[in-house]
């Protein structure tokens, strides 16, 4: 019977099973050899003292590469002193693959490595327990989002990532060539989400990927990276703040009761924040950053300084509502009353922006002024513009970054330890 080695429990003392994984270290100690086997669910040791086991498997042992590929089949003993309380005395090892040796790379945690050649031999990188663990949280993530929003009745779709507009305009695009036309690999997929609420769907979303030509590098930025976006018709800023601060808390609560394991591998215990999220407005936000030292002229985006400050004096997961509408995109709805002040939101985790949202201007001569309040060519935007002029209800979306939800939630230093393959400005291998 395969298992894995997570499965294997006390009760089953003297049950044979069979393990299929790497060889994760050898210790030789003379007339006694360990072995541990090493698989997605975690480390098992496989004990050989000489005077039990044929000779042949004990030789084989005594000269196995790490991180080659075997398969053992032994009896289950109870074992205090070994991971999981128990080891295996195999009575078959069969190598399935030989590993070259040396590694380029330490699985075990004996020896640091920096990330730049952590992610040069990502491959085995990623074999290190720790590093799986990220990846299956981010997996639990992903299904929590999927679950939460389907229970809400959102409809998922895919919309095109190649694309001939700017989605906002400006300089974060990456151009691609498309047969004699010029084309962009698309930044967001907020045109298209908007143009579904003029189909009617009403409730939309989408995990897929953006691309941002973002020329610096910094801890948070990604050139590829995975967006959970969505849109919702016949509502505001507040109706799609709500979904998402309960998104949110639903997907800690179930990392927290699915993933216990792969916590404990990151040596971290998650606490599930409370709803509801502290508010707070940008006028608030910029008075907080003032206190502290940090002016930020009324208008202008919050910087990291500013943002710190903020984070340090709120803590945890809070939105800052309110923005001004200069500095927020174009498609942001201003209040009735005070138009310079929109209908936005960021979700921040202390000093990080995890989403951003808003109500969006469903009116269509409100919505040309704004394009070219902004500098921009209503023109270029016409499949956009089409879906406003023949019955567009009034809706509401946000963005949220996959890996910076992932990054704050289990306090990643680098949003590149988020991505299996990371892009960034150095990086377009592997
Ligand atoms: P920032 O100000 O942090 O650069 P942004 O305001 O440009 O982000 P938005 O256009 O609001 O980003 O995108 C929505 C969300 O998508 C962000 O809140 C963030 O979580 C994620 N995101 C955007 N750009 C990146 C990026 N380059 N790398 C990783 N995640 C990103
Ligand atoms: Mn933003």
């Amino acid at each position: 019977m395969r298992v894995y080695t997570a499965d294997i429990t006390p009760e089953m003392e003297g049950q044979k099973v069979t393990l299929y994984g790497w060889v994760h270290e050898v210790r030789d100690l003379g007339g006694l050899v360990f072995l541990l086997l090493r698989d997605r669910e975690g480390i098992a040791q496989i004990t050989l003292p000489k005077k039990f086991v044929s000779k042949e498997i004990f030789k084989l042992a005594k000269k196995i590469k790490r991180e080659s590929v075997i398969k053992v089949v032994g009896e289950v003993k109870v074992e205090e002193k070994a991971p999981g309380g128990f080891e295996i005395i195999p009575e078959s090892i069969e190598v399935l693959n030989e590993s070259d040796a040396p590694l380029p790379l330490e699985v075990t945690e004996k020896v640091p490595a920096e990330l730049d050649t952590r992610l040069d031999h990502r491959f085995m990188d990623l074999r290190r327990p720790r590093v799986q663990a990220i990846f299956r949280i981010r997996h639990q993530i992903m299904q929590s989002v999927r679950e939460f929003l389907c229970e809400e009745g959102f409809i998922e779709v895919h919309t095109p990532k190649i694309v001939s507009t700017a989605t906002e305009g400006g300089t974060e695009l990456f151009p691609i060539s498309y047969f004699e036309k010029e084309a962009f690999l698309n930044q967001s997929p907020q045109l298209y989400k908007q143009v579904l609420m003029g189909a009617g769907f009403e409730k939309v979303f989408e995990i897929g990927p953006i691309f941002r030509a973002e020329e610096h590098n910094t801890t948070r930025h990604l050139n590829e990276a995975i967006s959970i976006d969505i849109e919702m018709s016949f509502t505001d800023h507040n109706g799609v703040m709500d979904v998402l601060e309960r998104l949110v808390h639903r997907v800690y609560e179930d990392v927290a009761e699915n993933c216990e394991r792969y916590l404990g591998w990151l040596e971290l215990s998650l606490e599930v924040p409370e709803l509801p999220f502290e508010r707070i407005t940008y006028d608030e936000a910029i008075e907080i950053a003032a206190k502290k030292g940090e002016e930020i002229p009324w208008g202008e985006d919050l910087n990291t300084t500013a943002l710190k400050h903020v984070g340090d004096e709120i803590g945890g997961l809070y939105f800052i509502t309110d923005w001004p509408t200069e500095s927020k995109p174009f498609y942001a709805m201003p209040y009735e009353d005070k138009p310079e002040i929109s209908k936005s939101f960021d979700l921040m985790h202390e000093w990080l922006e995890l989403a951003s949202g808003a109500q969006r201007i469903h009116l269509y001569d409100m919505l040309v002024e704004s394009i070219r309040a902004k500098g921009m060519e209503p023109e270029s935007f016409r499949f956009y513009l089409e879906a406003f002029r023949y019955g567009m209800p009034p809706h509401a979306g946000w963005g949220l970054g996959a890996e910076r939800l992932l990054m704050s939630m289990l306090g990643l230093k680098n949003v590149r330890e988020a991505v299996l393959f990371p892009r960034d400005r150095h990086r377009l291998v592997p």
